[in-house]
C-alpha cells in the first residue's frame, strides 16, 4: 500500500517524496525492473532490486473474439497460470480480475471450478494481473469474476483492491470495482463492515435450496435462506445495492416457475436488482446448454412484472475461451 513505504523510506534515510516516485514508477510508468526507475538514487534502487522485487504477470496467451473481448493467460513465477479478461463497450473497458488459480467451490457449469483449487493468488499477483491489463488500455473498471472465489482469498482481495483504488496509486473509483461472490456469507458480513464503497453481487443461479446445492455445493454450506438474510443486512448497514447474478441454462433453471420463484426470493432483499445471462457453454459439461432468446425474453418479463430490477446480459467472447476457466484448461497438460 502506498503509505507502507513511508517508513521503509525513513528507515533508508530518504525523504517521504520519494513514495510519490515508487508509485509513478510502479503504476504510471509500468516499470518491470528497478533500474528503470531512473527517478530514484541508484543506491536505493538496488535496496528495491534484493529486498522488494516487482511481480510480474507474463502474458502467455493471448485469445480474441469477433466482439473485441480479449482473454489473457498470465503466468506466475511458481509456474501456475491464471486468466484476465478484457470487455471493452462504448465509453468503458473493463477487466474481469481472477483471485485464485482454479477455484474450490466446485459450480457445475464452470470451467475453473471442474479442476479443483491449487492456490489462492497474493495481493501482489492480484495487482500484477491489473498491471498486465493496463498495459492494453485504461481499465475503466473492475470485476471480480475471474478464476476463484475473493472472500475465499479474503485479505488478499481486499488488499490487492485497496491498492488499485488508492489515490496515489492506480486511482480507480471504487465504485468501479465490483466483487463477485458464489455466496460465501462470512465474506459478505466482512465486506458490509469495511466502510468501503465497492459494489457487491452474488451468484444465485438457482431460486431454491433443491437445484441451487445440485449446481453450486455452496448452497449446502449457506442455504438461500441464510444467504438472503445476509443480503438483506448487507443493503441495511451500507445502503448499497446488491446485483443477483443468473445464469440461464437450458432446461435446468430456465422454466416459468424459476422465474416467479426467483422474483420471490430476490424481492427479500430490499436493495438488489438481477443480471440475466445465457449460460455460456462449457466443454467439461456438453450437457448444459445455452437458452434461446425467447426463454430469456420470457424470463425477463416475469421477473420485470414481479417489480424485480432486471438487466439482460450477453455472453462476451464466446469465441475466446471466455467463459472463465477455458483458456487455462486448455492449457493445463491432459490426464
Ligand atoms: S463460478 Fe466462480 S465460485 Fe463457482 S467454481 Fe467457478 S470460479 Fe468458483
Amino acid at each position: 500500500m502506498p503509505d507502507e513505504w513511508k517508513p521503509i523510506l525513513s528507515e533508508k534515510g530518504l525523504r517521504p517524496f520519494r513514495a510519490d516516485q515508487i508509485l509513478q514508477s510502479l503504476y504510471r510508468d509500468y516499470i518491470d525492473d528497478w533500474d528503470q526507475a531512473t527517478t530514484l538514487p541508484k543506491d536505493f534502487r538496488e535496496t528495491l532490486k534484493s529486498e522488494f522485487p516487482i511481480t510480474r504477470a507474463e502474458t502467455l496467451d493471448i485469445s480474441e473474439s469477433a466482439d473485441g473481448t480479449r482473454k489473457l493467460l498470465l503466468g506466475l513465477d511458481d509456474g501456475n497460470s491464471v486468466e484476465t479478461v478484457l470487455i471493452p463497450a462504448t465509453g468503458r473497458f473493463t477487466q474481469c480480475i481472477s483471485t485464485q488459480v482454479g477455484c474450490g467451490m466446485g459450480c457445475a457449469f464452470c470451467a475453473s471450478g471442474s479442476q479443483g483449487v491449487v492456490r489462492s493468488l497474493r495481493s501482489d499477483e492480484i495487482v500484477a494481473e491489473y498491471m498486465a491489463g493496463r498495459r492494453l488500455g485504461e481499465i475503466t473498471n473492475i470485476v471480480v469474476m475471474g478464476m476463484g472465489e475473493p472472500f475465499a482469498n479474503y485479505d488478499e482481495t481486499m488488499r490487492a483492491l485497496r491498492l488499485v483504488n488508492a489515490g496515489r496509486g492506480p486511482n480507480l473509483g471504487a465504485r468501479h470495482i465490483t466483487i463477485s461472490t458464489c455466496g460465501v456469507v462470512p465474506g459478505i458480513e466482512r465486506l458490509a463492515g469495511e466502510g468501503i464503497q465497492f459494489e457487491l453481487s452474488v451468484s444465485l443461479h438457482a431460486p431454491n435450496d433443491e437445484l441451487r446445492s445440485r449446481l453450486m455445493p455452496v448452497n449446502r454450506k449457506w442455504p438461500i435462506d441464510v444467504l438472503m438474510r445476509t443480503c438483506a443486512g448487507y443493503t441495511a448497514a451500507t445502503k448499497r445495492i446488491i446485483t443477483f447474478e443468473y445464469t440461464v441454462i437450458k432446461g435446468v433453471n430456465d422454466s416459468r416457475a424459476c422465474a416467479e420463484e426467483l422474483a420471490e426470493v430476490v424481492r427479500r432483499v430490499p436493495m438488489a436488482k438481477v443480471n440475466l445471462i445465457p449460460l455460456s457453454p462449457v466443454s467439461h459439461r456438453p450437457d448444459f446448454e445455452t437458452p434461446d432468446e425467447r426463454t430469456m425474453l420470457m424470463f425477463l418479463d416475469v421477473l420485470m412484472k414481479n417489480r424485480v430490477q432486471t438487466m439482460l446480459r450477453r455472453s462476451r467472447g464466446k469465441d475466446a475461451d471466455a467463459a472463465c476457466g477455458q483458456l487455462r484448461l486448455r492449457h493445463l497438460p491432459q490426464k
